[in-house]
């Protein structure tokens, strides 16, 4: 399948998401319109701006017509994502207009991962921007706000590095819209791939104390999630400071989440293959509460390529990881990302990665075209693959996929899963819940039991869902 999501789903520049809150200051109700982009970072990102807008008196904007500040939350992981911005700014600028006729001021403010590379290209190309945050300091959009409030429209621009990080400054998070939330617990990234920009826009590798994210967690819960995700550029490569001073692993982490009462599920994304250790194998094997869905990048199936990547590790490397994780826990499904066309990916190497697809069956995985990002190193090569061959191979290795998927999701009829139920379904007296390898399942039963996690027996599956009835009888 192809991903709308990059970094995970809803990667990269398809996806987007709508947050809005509202408020008042001095009296003045003011509305805030959030268009998101890209992964679940940034939607994490999007939903921590919102509580910190919250008590300047904000109040939601269903359309950005209606706000008076308007946020676009970007992703720069592909060349279409951010190109998408722009046109977005276009729209923008017309609005800005029309409230301007009216009598009244809009502030557009561009953030996230495009903020961070583009900085004061954006406000060459987009006159109607007056803010520019990067991600590393959007906890101080209140005072850039009220900043770009009082001007007369002279762009801001603030993409330092500080050297405090921004979580440390972050309200407690607002109860979330639903039953899971996201919440970041690592960012930025050392490893460099070459055809990466995260290292750039995000920074070095971080990781938030431990503390610090099982207080946020208990306070999501506490508003009624019962699923979390673990989030990270590289989750796995978690390195956060414990309370007993000494530094904690994921697996660590994971066990002590686990003993939240409420939190039924955790999950984390997304992994390097490189930082599977032995202490999150044995989480996997130990902790009821990981859902046996691993994603796990592996980006080709070529040797040649992955060194060419910077991946560091070899294709025998993965296979044993997944070895030793499906060894855990045997009913584990994985999902991945792979990259095709790659400078210097020949034919026999995409064939590489067909096998290897094939090998491993995915339940699920996003392909992406290689997209050239600025400043990386394979951007620069010289043996770029023309856009013939990587539309080509996209095409042949996406129908290997869906196959994959269908086949997956076909293999769970008859069985029963256990299924949280997430939201209201389109059809009446329909809801729809994710079973613990994240596929949506759709069953008739009423709106109360949305929060609940009950088991379904599956009855039908398409490539991207499944259907099936409780099954209260059964034991799961
Ligand atoms: N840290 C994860 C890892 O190492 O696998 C990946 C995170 S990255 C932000 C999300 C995904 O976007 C990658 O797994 C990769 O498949 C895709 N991606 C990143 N840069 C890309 C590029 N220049 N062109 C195409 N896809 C890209
Ligand atoms: Fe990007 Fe590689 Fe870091 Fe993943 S590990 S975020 S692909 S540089």
């Amino acid at each position: 399948m192809s991903s709308p999501a990059g970094c995970l789903r809803s990667r990269s520049g398809g996806a987007m998401t709508r947050s809005t809150i509202t408020s008042t200051e001095n009296g003045v109700t003011r509305r805030v319109y959030v268009k998101t982009y890209g992964c679940q970072m940034n939607v994490y990102d999007s939903v921590r701006m919102a509580d910190l807008l919250a008590p300047l008196g904000f109040s939601k904007a269903e359309r950005p017509q209606d706000a008076d500040l308007v946020i676009l939350n970007t992703c720069h992981i592909r060349e279409k994502a951010s190109e998408k911005v722009y046109s977005e700014l276009g729209l923008m600028r017309r609005l800005k207009m029309a409230k301007a006729e009216r009598g009244a001021r809009m502030i557009v403010a561009v953030t996230g991962c495009v903020a961070q590379a583009e900085g004061a290209e954006i406000m060459h190309r987009a006159r109607c921007v007056d803010l520019v945050v990067g991600p590393q300091n959007y906890h101080r959009l209140p005072e850039l706000v009220a900043k770009a409030l009082r001007s007369g429209g002279d762009g801001i621009i603030e993409t330092n590095f500080p050297a405090v990080p921004k979580f440390d400054f972050l309200p407690e998070a607002a109860a979330p819209e639903g039953v899971t939330a996201f919440l970041t617990i690592q960012e930025g990234c050392d490893k460099f791939c070459s055809f990466c920009v995260v290292p750039y826009t995000r920074g070095a590798e971080y990781s938030r104390p431990a503390m610090q994210v099982l207080a946020e967690a208990r306070q999501l819960v506490r508003g009624g999630a019962r699923e979390i995700t673990l989030l990270g550029q590289n989750v796995n490569a978690y390195h956060g400071k414990g309370p007993d001073g000494r530094v904690w692993t994921l697996g660590e982490l994971i066990r002590r989440l686990a003993e939240l009462p409420g939190l039924a599920r955790i999950r984390y994304t997304t992994s390097h293959p490189r930082d599977v250790d032995d202490d999150l194998v044995a989480a996997h094997r130990e902790v009821p509460q990981l859902m046996p869905f691993l994603h796990l990048p592996v980006q080709s199936g070529s040797d040649r390529v992955l060194a060419v990547m910077n991946r560091r590790y070899t294709t025998s490397e993965y296979r044993r990881t997944v070895e030793r994780l499906r060894s855990a826990r045997s009913d584990l499904a994985l999902s991945t990302d792979l990259i095709v066309g790659h400078p210097g990916e020949k034919e026999e190497d995409f064939r590489d990665t067909l096998d290897l697809v094939g090998e491993i069956k995915f339940a699920q995985a996003f392909s992406f075209k290689y997209s050239p990002r600025p400043g990386t190193p394979a951007a620069s090569a010289t043996n770029q693959v023309p856009e013939q061959a990587k539309s080509e191979r996209l095409a042949a290795l996406q129908t290997l996929i869906v196959t994959q998927q269908r086949e997956f999701n076909l293999s769970c009829i008859g069985r029963v899963l256990p299924v949280l139920f997430a939201k209201a379904g389109k059809h009446e007296g329909q809801i729809v819940g994710r079973s613990p390898y994240l596929q949506s399942v759709h069953i008739t039963a009423a709106r109360y039991r949305i929060g609940e996690i009950a088991p379904v027996r599956i009855t039908a599956a398409s490539t991207t869902s499944l259907s099936g009835a409780i099954a209260e009888a059964f034991a799961i």
